[in-house]
């Protein structure tokens, strides 16, 4: 489990000036990576960290050689198109890089004359997703959650009886895994309307979003070989934020008897920025369980887990309309929700995934599923927001919405902010709603 250490101290300021400004996302302390390059111009994608509104070019630093041992050895990984050779080193490693990182943008660093030649602006770059994702398994984690969308599908008997017992998940698909920023085609689907006899082939009515964390593994794991619990967190990289829409009308007639396929797999958003465990080293929390709910099965149980497994991290949806975007309405608030409140720890995802043996491979992408908080306003979905369809929220300007309409944007954040510690964003995952049989 990632300690507190120097790079987390609240009082490091940085050479790079808007690092150090009130509320920026990527002060010193957090240092999150993405794999970038300057936009239009037709560049490799290479490894970045964010510092203030700048991308230090990993790549470029690498022709300098300035780290020794394992930090270089890590740097070296940066070079490649995509994070996977990075995240695969370990969490040694990518600890190693972040350390010798923090000394290097340090205000007063040595460094600072030749660093400063290889900053990009935010501004001025493109992504691409962090890593080659292999397999992506979405979780169902927030009992707020499934509860609420249980209840709606079966109003007497909300939660399954596994659901206290085992992290639900479902293998989802890789290969529609999108950086934010790229549009999001509404899908076509079989819809089975309430009182219709027979299906039609037509786009979804119920477009939906899902405000989620991703978590991209770390090193893996081989074949037959589970992880423990107290060794999960070692196999994890870090954190994402991931918008996994959702067309809950294809969703209600497709998903019995096997889960959920084509009204998950035509998108998912991630945002380019993948903050490493460690950077939420000050955000950790105890994981509990309420008083007379059940206390996990033994190799979901862990002191470490229980002392400081869970994370205290907010989460917020924002949707904009096109409308509102032509008169300059600034996005509205839809929900706001804490991911301490998730019922099982990251950790435990892992270690269930491969209980079985299961392998888990460098850049294999997990969502944490929906998360809700207790209160209803804290719903990560318009499904739970609006009650099903029922009960339309009203935009400034006074539009209503139900579910997502084309032109909408959605944009998805999280931070962890705490007095004593630097604040620690993620930046955003953003998609806009194109409309159905577009180009996208
Ligand atoms: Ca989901």
């Amino acid at each position: 489990m990632p300690r507190l250490n120097v790079t987390h101290d609240p009082s490091l300021r940085s050479w790079v000036e808007s690092a150090n400004a009130a509320g920026a996302d990527f002060p010193l302390q957090n240092l999150p990576f993405a794999a970038f390059r300057r936009a239009g111009g037709g560049e490799a994608f290479r490894g970045g960290v964010a510092i203030g509104d700048q991308v230090l070019d990993l790549g470029a630093l690498q022709e300098l050689a300035p780290f020794a041992g394992q930090a270089a050895a890590a740097l070296a990984a940066c070079t490649a198109p995509s994070l996977n050779a990075l995240m695969g080193a370990g969490a040694a490693a990518a600890s190693a890089l972040r350390a010798a990182l923090s000394q290097a943008l340090r205000a007063g660093a040595a460094q600072a004359a030749a660093l400063r030649a290889l900053l990009v602006p935010q501004a001025a770059a493109e992504y691409r997703v962090a890593a080659d994702i292999g397999d992506y398994t979405d979780f169902y984690a927030s009992i707020h959650h499934a509860t609420a969308v249980g209840r709606l599908m079966r109003p007497d008997n909300p939660l399954l009886p596994n659901y206290k017992w085992l992290p639900v998940a479902y293998h989802g698909r890789a290969s529609s895994v999108r950086v934010s920023g790229q549009g999001v085609v509404r899908p076509r689907g079989q819809l089975m309307p309430p009182g219709a006899s027979r299906p039609e082939l037509l786009p979804t009515r119920r477009l939906d979003y899902e405000l989620e964390l991703g978590v991209f593994v770390g090193a893996g794991n081989a074949l037959g070989s589970p992880v423990p619990l107290a060794e999960a967190e070692r196999h994890i990289f870090g954190l994402c934020l991931l918008n996994d829409w959702s067309a809950r009308d294809v969703q209600a007639w497709e998903y019995q008897p096997l889960g959920p396929f084509l009204a998950k797999n035509f998108a998912t958003t991630v945002s380019p920025w993948v903050v490493t465990l460690e950077a939420l080293a000050p955000y950790r929390v105890p994981w509990t369980r309420p008083a007379g709910e059940p206390e996990p099965v033994a190799y979901l149980d862990d002191p470490g887990v229980r002392a400081a497994g869970a994370l205290d991290i907010h989460l917020e949806a924002a949707l904009e309309s096109a409308s509102m975007r032509a008169a300059g309405v600034p996005a509205a608030r839809l929900s706001h929700s804490n991911f301490r409140d998730s019922w099982w720890t990251v950790a435990q995802m892992l270690a269930h995934h491969t209980v079985n043996g299961c392998n888990l491979q460098p850049g294999d992408l997990l969502g944490s599923g929906t998360q809700s908080g207790p209160r209803p306003e804290e719903a990560g979905s318009l499904l739970e927001l609006t009650a099903g369809g029922k009960q339309p929220l009203t935009l400034p300007g006074g539009e209503t919405r139900t579910f997502l309409e084309d032109g909408d944007r959605l944009t998805l954040r999280a931070w962890c902010e705490r007095e004593g510690c630097a604040r620690i964003g993620f930046g955003a995952a953003a998609g806009t709603v194109l409309p159905a049989g577009s180009a996208g």
